[in-house]
């Protein structure tokens, strides 16, 4: 893995995303390689650089502050790139940040693949809001390392929304659905947010960008997927469940 330290100007970008004014992304690329992912292709940036190359953004957080005077609302931390990916451990981007939005009593959420957000439970529950979300898309942790090589453990990851409990409002994103992989642990994925206490759950399906590659044997998990019947199927099993669910799609 090579780390380049890049110095930007601008640090807060105005997001599409629903509920969300501003992302903020303390890296360019992301050593979790998850093989479905589509940030390279909706940045532009070769597959390959997206993998292996992480531009950290040194001087992120001082731009921020001053940004922060004007730019106000809701703020995404790592919309297109996961900010506590191990990169994190060496230079505290996010961690810097943090310190700064709270300065600013903003209010932020985080979705995460890695537990060394553990390592910043004093700051983050220190937020006036804060959302604290897991990716889920199996709990088969074989198949985890398949597709999110370089993230943490199913276990680990269901850690940090116990840990998290009465120190941020937590949530468990399960996203992208591949049905073969999701659909047989869709049931229990929802029995382990009730068991936690999660106050909801965000569920998303796979989207193809253009050019996008994705690897053959993954390719056949997404044969004749029709999301409008996985959507029916989660609802069928969120109905028996107290917890609220989203949908992005
Ligand atoms: S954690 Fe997110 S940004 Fe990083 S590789 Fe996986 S899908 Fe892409």
């Amino acid at each position: 893995m090579r780390y380049i330290e890049i110095y930007v100007k601008s640090a807060l970008s105005k997001s599409g995303l629903e509920n969300t004014d501003y992302s903020l992304n303390p890296y360019r690329g992301c050593e979790h390689q998850c093989v479905y992912c589509y940030a390279p292709y909706v940045l532009h940036i070769p597959l390959q650089e997206w993998r292996n190359v992480v531009y950290v953004k040194r001087n992120l957080p001082t731009v921020m502050d001053r940004e922060l005077k004007r730019k106000k609302g809701f703020i995404t931390v790592g919309s297109v790139t996961d900010a506590y990916q191990p990169a994190e451990r060496k230079y505290e981007i996010t961690r810097k940040s943090l310190e700064v939005l709270l300065k600013h009593n903003a209010r932020i959420s985080i979705l995460t693949k890695s537990s060394l957000i553990l390592r910043d439970r004093d700051i983050i529950s220190k937020f006036r809001e804060a959302h604290v979300g897991v990716t889920l898309t199996t709990l088969d942790d074989a198949f985890r390392r398949r597709i999110e090589p370089n993230s943490s453990s199913v276990e680990e990851r269901l850690q940090v929304l116990e840990e998290f409990k009465n120190k941020a409002i937590r949530y468990i994103f399960v996203g992208p659905i591949f049905p073969e992989i999701t659909l047989p642990h869709l049931r229990e994925i929802v029995k382990m947010g009730e068991k936690l206490e999660v106050d909801y759950m965000i569920f998303d399906r796979f989207r193809w960008k253009r050019d996008m590659h994705l690897p053959p044997w993954l390719q056949k998990y997404l044969r004749g997927a029709d999301y409008a019947e996985i959507k029916k199927e989660v609802l069928k099993i969120a109905r028996e469940s107290s917890i609220p669910i989203y949908f992005d799609w």
